[in-house]
Order: C-alpha cells, then structure tokens, then sequence
C-alpha cells in the first residue's frame, strides 16, 4: 500500500510554499507599517485600506466589517467551497510607537538593518499579516485550487481588548470556521493556551482626621500599605505546563485628598492572571479577602473591600487538535527542526475562537513577543518568509487542494 502523503508536502503544499516571493512579504510588510493604526489614539482605517487593496488584487473579495466604534475590521475569503474553512486572524492595531526619539529609526518608515525590519508593529502584528497575505498570494500564483475555504479576519481593537474588532465579527456570525489561526509573534511555534485576567479593584476606607492630629483619623493608605506587599499570597499554587502560573501585580493607585488631611480612602487595581483551569471569579477573589483577614488580625483598623470589575478567561486547545499537528507539520517542513508547544502569557483574540466559538485554534507566527511593545521592535526577515511558506503549507494541508 502506498504511503499516504502528508499533508503539508503534497506536490501542491510544495508548490505553494515555494511560490512566496521574499521581496513581496518585505514589501507588504513595510506598506503596512507605513499605515500607521496606533491603538489609543489612531484606527486601523489606513492598514485595513493596505491589506483590502491587496486582498481584492487576489480575488478575495474584502469587505470591512464595522461594529459600534466604527473601527474596520477587514473579512476576506480566498476559495471557491465554503467547508472546509480556516479563519487567519491577525490584528491591525498597534501598540503606540510612543517617543520618537526612543527609537533608533523612524517608528513608522520599516528601515531593514541586518535582516531585521524595524518598526512600530514589525512584529506585533503587521509583519505576521504581511506573510498571511503574501502566502495568500503565493498559493493563487501557484495555481493551487484551495479545496475550501481560506478566511481573513484582520481585526481593529486587539491591543486594547479586541471589543471593537474581533468581537465584532463574533457578534456578527463570521467566527463560524473549522480550525483558525492567530498569527500573534509566536518564535514560530506552537501556541496551544493563554492566560487570562481577573482585574480587581481593592478600595480601603478610612477615617478623615487633620493632618496635625492623625491619632484622630484611620489612614486608608497605611491600611493599604500593610497589604500591598503581601499580594502574592493570595496567590493559589497551581501551575499550567505551558503558560506557567498565575501572577499579580498591583497596577494603579489613588488616595488621599489633600496634604494636610488623613486619608480616608485609598484605591488599587489589582491585575491577577489566570490560567486554563481558573474559571471562578469568586475563587480568585475569596484569597485577598482571606489575606486581608490576616492583616486585620494585627491591625484591626484596615478595611478593604475587593471587588471584580472584569473578567477574561484562560484559553486552551487540545495539543492533539488537527490543526494543532499540521501547524507543527508544516512549521518542521520549513525549518527542518520540530516545532515546540508554547503558552501565551498575555491575553489574544484566539479566546474569541477557543471560547466563545468553539473552534480549535493555534497562536503561530514570526517575530517575537520580547520585542512587541518595545521602542526599535523588529522582526527577522528570515521569520517573515518562513512564516509565509509555513502558512502556505499549512494553508493546502488542511483545506486540500
Ligand atoms: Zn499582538
């Protein structure tokens, strides 16, 4: 009996991946940078002009999707049957490119220097879209006929919660695909869970008093200063093989009125990751109102209440996923080492696919997360083309041709 070929090395995943053409990845790539879409502070409208014209330039009929901010998100389909289908999610937005002159080149013009592209969304995540859309390319140029669908869900809002972009298009019915990429700067691996968050605010009352007589008055902000530095007891000993613990960090603080006044109040936001596993908000709460208890027991004074204002679950898809193993397949094709699973510290849109549609998905794309957010992000030319000919691969193996 003949061997049955893989999937990502058939004549015409071959054939597709070595269609991507360097120079236009590069070219994309730098267009869409070009296209400044700082998030806050700008929209995607410009990047979703880039990406649209180049979409519409194959046939895969681009239509901007809006919710209601207005933001676009841009929806496209390369593929003449509908099933099977896979979504490629990538986000428009970027992180603002902030000062400047923090940066050694110009955030915005995608100066290459030593087979790096530098630039504000170089990695996260223009660069990763730019060899979606170049594979795209590669595979019409081939002459492959997709033996499904390929779906396009360039996404506004991803960098500030994704509620205007991603969940838009989930609210409007287009997260309806059999597996999904998200093309978040993954190294090139395989990115199969992410954190979430439980966002708390910790508010501790006081009593009002003079400034030049305090024994008079309960200091909130002593109060809360006896808890601060002990926030990680609240801390459950769990752990996630690939995205690790939970974590806490004490984010932003208000009190007190004026200097010549005890305070009555002071405020924290309190940002406490979780992990797949962790889906009670009242078991992550119930710790700090224990450890709270302990203070207490010392200073009888400190009254804090701690609330949930918000809420994102973990995502996690099952590491025996089909489209967990092709990614793996396709990415050893390309670079001739095996793929290694990863977990996502942060939060992505891929929870959007996982959790609310069901659909498996995997977090895979060039580029790094160390350097997203930075001043002088960059990625490897060499990762964006690999990237291309991977989702090229990966693209035929599960659609068919
Ligand atoms: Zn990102």
């Amino acid at each position: 009996m003949p061997v049955p070929l893989d999937p990502v090395r058939t004549p015409a995943a071959e054939s597709a991946a070595a269609a991507v053409d360097p120079d236009e990845v590069l070219a994309i790539a730098r267009a869409l940078i070009a296209a400044r879409s700082e998030n806050p502070g700008g929209t995607e409208d410009d990047a979703a002009a880039v990406a649209g014209e180049l979409l519409a330039g194959i046939d895969a009929d681009p239509e901007v999707v809006r919710g209601e901010a207005w933001r676009p998100s841009v929806v496209a389909r390369l593929g003449g049957a509908a099933r099977p289908s896979l979504a490629w999610n990538g986000h428009l937005d970027t992180v603002p490119a902030g000062s400047a002159d923090t940066w050694s080149h110009p955030p915005f013009a995608g100066v290459v220097q030593g087979g790096r592209l530098i630039g504000r969304g170089a990695a996260d995540m223009k660069g990763p879209i730019a060899s979606a859309l170049a594979a795209a390319a590669a595979i019409r140029r081939a002459g492959v006929e997709l033996g499904g669908s390929l779906v396009f869900h360039l996404a506004a809002d991803e960098e500030v919660g994704g509620l205007h972009g991603t969940k838009v298009l989930l609210d409007g019915g287009h997260l309806d695909q059999d597996a999904a990429i998200v093309g978040e700067p993954s190294e090139l691996q395989v990115g199969l869970a992410e954190r979430g968050g439980c966002w708390l605010t910790l508010t501790a009352h006081g009593r009002a008093a003079h400034g030049s007589t305090p024994e008079l008055g309960v200091n909130a902000i002593t109060a809360m200063a006896r808890v601060l530095p002990r926030l990680s007891e609240a801390l459950p000993d769990v752990e996630h093989p690939l995205v690790g613990r939970p974590t806490v960090n004490a984010a932003l603080i208000q009190g007190g009125s004026a200097p010549n006044v005890v305070p009555d109040r002071c405020v924290i936001d309190v940002d406490r990751r979780v992990i797949p596993g962790e889906t009670d908000p009242e078991q992550v709460r119930a710790p700090f109102v224990a450890l709270i208890e302990r203070v207490r027991q010392d200073h009888p004074e400190v009254e804090i209440e701690v609330v949930v204002r918000e809420w994102t679950d973990a995502a996690e898809v099952e590491a025996d996923s089909h489209i967990a193993g092709l990614t793996r397949a396709a990415l050893a094709a390309e670079t001739g080492a095996p793929a290694v699973d990863r977990g996502f510290t942060g939060i992505t849109d891929a929870r959007f696919y996982i959790n609310d549609a069901h659909i498996p998905t995997v977090i895979c794309g060039p580029g790094s997360l160390s350097v997203a957010h930075t001043a002088d992000e960059w990625v490897a030319l060499d990762d964006l083309v690999t990237a291309a000919r991977t989702y090229a691969r990966l693209v035929v193996g599960f659609l068919g041709a």
